[in-house]
């Protein structure tokens, strides 16, 4: 029986999926539900594996490729972002990899969404505020946001979730879009009004929002560093929902200590589950732990989505989301 070795608890939907099969032996390392899984455990259920389905918090290197002992024929990554896993060393031995792209998409743009209106209108810290018992007397100058309507919004990586964001941004909130991404698209320009913006640095000063979408690359590590930062309006707010090391945490603290920006809003960070601990103490970021796809339908529709993958590779087919 293949054996398909699923790295840590996920939703139940692929699980099924895999067991009504009925020809594959599926392994849950149940021990790592609330914690990462050792490497002890991957080098163990790795171990004559055909199938890896691996979630974001496990790096998947050639030590545990090679521990299957040359079974291994996919790793189906749960999660769209695959930089986690070692693509060369994965290609080098004829190992597929999958990601699960689209089944979070709003489900991510939605989060982007709630961190925007979040921190313009200072919705956590008004709740901190409120149960620290300081609500004496409503105020016209009280707890003062920013309208997010007619406002300038900045995507920077025009993929499948800064599409959506600049949906909801145009179609929701009455926003201006701007974007750069190395690809033009020039059908959604004109479906959405947006304008193209040949690169970042032309980018910043015109937003009073920014939000991030691109994938963790070499090419994008510390995108977001103090020069590109300080382009930034002094009222503008920098959300990120893509991955943690695209911005210098240090720097971020920096600017929103000096006033470079007014306030930021992220989801990830440069070395979950760390956080820069300056970064806790200001009131003038929201912080979320990496939950931007965790809803129930959407983390669901994940697990069919990598099991599909699997299944789909295991009968010898080419999955529907393999990387290239
Ligand atoms: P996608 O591949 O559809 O879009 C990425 C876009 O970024 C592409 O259009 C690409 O051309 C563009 N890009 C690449 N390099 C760029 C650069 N230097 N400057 C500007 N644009 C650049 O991917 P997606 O499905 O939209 O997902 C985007 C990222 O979001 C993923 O790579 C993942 O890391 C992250 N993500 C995070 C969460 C979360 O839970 N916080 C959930 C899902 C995805």
């Amino acid at each position: 029986m293949p054996k398909v070795f699923i790295t840590r608890p996920i939703p139940d939907n692929g699980i099924k999926l895999l067991q009504e099969k009925g020809y594959y032996e599926v392994v849950v390392n149940e021990a790592a539900r609330d914690r990462v899984a050792t490497k002890e455990e991957m080098l163990r259920g790795a171990h004559g594996a055909h199938a890896l389905l691996s979630v974001l918090t496990e790096k998947i290197d050639a030590e545990i490729m090679d521990a299957s002992g040359g079974t291994l024929k996919i790793i189906a990554n749960y999660a769209v972002g695959f930089d986690n896993i070692d693509i060369e060393a994965a290609k080098a031995r004829n190992i597929l990899v999958t990601n699960t792209p689209g089944v979070l998409t709003n489900t991510v743009a939605e989060h982007t969404f709630a961190l925007m209106i979040s921190v313009a209108r200072r919705i956590a810290e008004a709740d901190r505020f409120s149960r620290a018992g300081m609500y004496k007397a409503w105020g016209p100058e009280l707890l003062l946001g920013t309208d997010l309507s007619g406002k300038v919004l900045g995507i920077v990586g025009l993929g499948r979730i800064g599409s959506r964001v600049a949906y909801h941004g145009t179609k929701g909130f009455d926003m201006k879009v701007l974007y750069y991404d190395p690809n033009r698209n020039e059908d959604f320009e004109k479906e959405f009004g947006a304008r193209y913006v040949a690169n970042v640095e032309e980018l910043l000063p015109l937003c009073d929002f920014v939000s991030i979408h691109v994938p963790l690359l070499d090419s994008t590590k510390h995108l977001f560093n103090e020069a590109r930062l300080k382009l930034m309006k002094p009222t503008a707010y920098l959300i990120n929902t893509s991955r943690g090391p695209i911005v210098d945490e240090t720097a971020l603290a920096n600017a929103l200590k000096n006033g470079t920006i007014r306030g930021a809003a992220i989801d990830v960070f440069e070395n979950e589950p760390e956080i820069t601990p300056v970064l806790k103490e200001l009131q003038n970021i929201i912080l979320t732990p990496h939950i931007a796809s965790a809803t129930e339908e959407t983390r669901q529709a994940m697990s069919k989505l990598a099991a599909e993958n699997i299944i789909e590779a295991l009968e010898g087919r080419v999955p529907p989301n393999l990387i290239k």
